[in-house]
C-alpha cells in the first residue's frame, strides 16, 4: 500500500482542504494518522468493525486491548454511550477539548471490535488543530490508538510515524511535534467512583478539583510483590520499551530535596545518581557494550561516558514528558545495549513520566543508598 504523506505548515487555522482527502477516506473506512496534543493517533472510523480490525492489524496491537473513540464536539458523546454521569459533564467542561479520555458505558453503536469486547468505551475529545478538523470534517467518531507499532514508544513526530506505519495506512497528516508527548489521562467513570487508569496530563489535582478524590488504579502505585514474576501474562510492562535493557536509578533516601544539593563534589541525592549511573556506564564500556543515559539539562553535562541524551529539565516537567518517547526511540535507532536512566518526582506530569518510565525498564530499579551502596529492586 502506498501511504500518502501529507504536510500542514499552519495549523491556526487548519487549511480545511488539506484535510478534505483523508476525513473522506476515514468515512470510507481507511486509515490515517494524524496529530494530537498527546502522541500521533492512527484513527480509523470507530462505527465500523472492519476499520477496527485493520487498527490492530496495521498496529500489530492484540484486538482486546481496546481503543480510545476520538470526538470533535459534545454532542457527539451522547450516542456513543448509555448515559453522561454528572462527573463527566463537569470534566468535559474543565478539560475538553485536552489531554484527558473517559471511560463510560458504551451504547450499542460502538462494535466490540472498537471496544475490545468491554462493555464500556474510552472517549476524548483532542485540542489539536488538524485533530479537531479532522474529525469534524470526517463526520464519524474516530477510533485511534497511538500511532506505533505495538511493543514501541508511541510515536511524538510523524517521522515516528512514518517510520512504523509507512506503506501500511493510506495517509499521514504531518503536523510537526507534538505539544505533551506523553498519552491522554484515563479516568474510568463507568463504575460508582472514579479510578484513574493512565497518568497523563490532566494530573490527579487537577481531576480531584473536579471530582474529589479520585482512587488510582493498583497497577499504578502496588510495586510488584516477590512472589509475582514480572513476565508474567498481562503485566504489560514492556508496553512503551525500547529494544535495549533500561535501568532506573534513584537515590534511596527520603526528604532530601534538590536545595540540598549545591555541587558536583556534594554527596546528595542527585550527585550519588549521577555517580553511579557514570559507574555502571564505565562498567558497561569494559564489559564490551555500549551505554546510553537518559539524563537532564542539569545533569547531561556531568557524565563522561556513554551515549549522554538530556531528556529536558528537571526545572520544567512538561519538557521531560515532551522529550521522552522521542529519546527512547533515539536509543532505539543508534543501537545502545544497555540504558542508564534518572527518575523524577511522583508527583503532578511526574506521575505520568515516571509510569511511561517504569513500563520501559519493566520496573527495574537500582536504588543508591547515602553511603553509596547500590540495591536492585523488581518493584514500582
Ligand atoms: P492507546 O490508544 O495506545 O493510547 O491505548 C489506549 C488505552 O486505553 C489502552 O491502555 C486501553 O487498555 C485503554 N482503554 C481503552 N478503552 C478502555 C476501556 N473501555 N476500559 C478500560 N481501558 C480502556
Ligand atoms: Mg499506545
Amino acid at each position: 500500500m502506498q501511504t500518502k504523506i501529507v504536510r500542514i505548515e499552519d495549523k491556526t487555522p487548519v487549511r480545511e482542504e488539506l484535510l478534505a482527502d483523508a476525513a473522506r477516506i476515514l468515512r470510507e473506512g481507511g486509515l490515517v494518522a494524524f496529530p494530537t496534543e498527546t502522541v500521533y493517533g492512527l484513527g480509523g472510523n470507530a462505527l465500523d468493525a472492519d476499520a477496527s480490525r485493520k487498527i490492530y492489524a496495521a498496529k500489530g496491537r492484540p484486538s482486546d486491548n481496546p481503543l480510545i473513540v476520538h470526538i470533535a464536539r459534545m454532542e457527539e458523546l451522547e450516542p456513543l454511550v448509555t448515559e453522561i454521569p454528572e462527573s463527566a459533564k463537569r470534566l468535559a467542561e474543565a478539560y475538553w477539548p485536552g489531554p484527558l479520555t473517559m471511560i463510560l458505558k458504551k451504547s450499542g453503536r460502538i462494535p466490540a471490535e472498537t471496544s475490545g469486547g468491554l462493555d464500556t468505551v474510552a472517549v476524548r475529545m483532542p485540542a489539536d488543530p488538524v485533530a479537531n478538523a479532522l474529525i469534524r470534517l470526517a463526520g464519524v467518531p474516530v477510533a485511534a490508538p497511538s500511532a506505533n507499532t505495538s511493543g514501541k514508544p508511541s510515536p511524538t513526530t510523524a517521522e515516528h510515524v512514518i517510520e512504523d506505519m509507512n506503506g501500511r495506512i493510506d495517509v499521514i497528516l504531518d503536523g510537526g511535534a507534538v505539544q505533551v508527548g506523553v498519552e491522554s489521562t484515563i479516568v474510568d467513570l463507568s463504575g460508582d467512583h472514579p479510578v484513574l487508569l493512565r497518568p497523563g496530563a490532566v494530573t490527579v489535582p487537577m481531576l480531584e478539583k473536579i471530582l474529589g478524590p479520585v482512587e488510582l488504579d493498583p497497577v499504578l502505585t502496588k510495586p510488584l510483590g516477590p512472589d509475582v514474576h514480572p513476565k508474567a501474562p498481562g503485566m504489560k510492562y514492556r508496553h512503551y520499551a525500547p529494544k535495549a535493557e533500561m535501568i532506573l536509578v534513584e537515590a534511596g533516601d527520603e526528604g532530601e530535596t534538590e536545595t540540598d544539593c549545591n555541587g558536583p563534589e556534594e554527596n546528595c541525592g542527585s550527585m550519588r545518581v549521577v555517580k553511579e549511573i557514570s559507574r555502571l556506564a564505565e562498567e558497561a564500556v569494559r564489559a564490551g557494550k555500549r551505554p546510553g543515559i537518559l539524563a537532564t539539562d542539569e545533569t547531561a553535562p556531568l557524565y563522561r561516558t556513554g551515549e549522554v541524551r538530556s531528556i529536558g529539565r528537571r526545572s520544567d516537567e512538561a519538557s521531560v514528558a515532551h522529550n521522552l518517547f522521542a529519546v527512547l526511540r533515539e536509543f532505539d535507532s543508534i543501537g545502545v545495549d544497555i540504558i542508564y536512566s534518572e527518575v523524577f518526582p511522583e508527583d503532578d506530569l511526574g506521575l505520568a513520566i515516571m509510569n511511561r518510565m517504569n513500563k520501559a525498564a519493566g520496573h527495574h530499579h537500582i536504588v543508591v543508598g547515602k553511603d553509596g551502596s547500590a540495591s536492585e529492586t523488581l518493584g514500582g
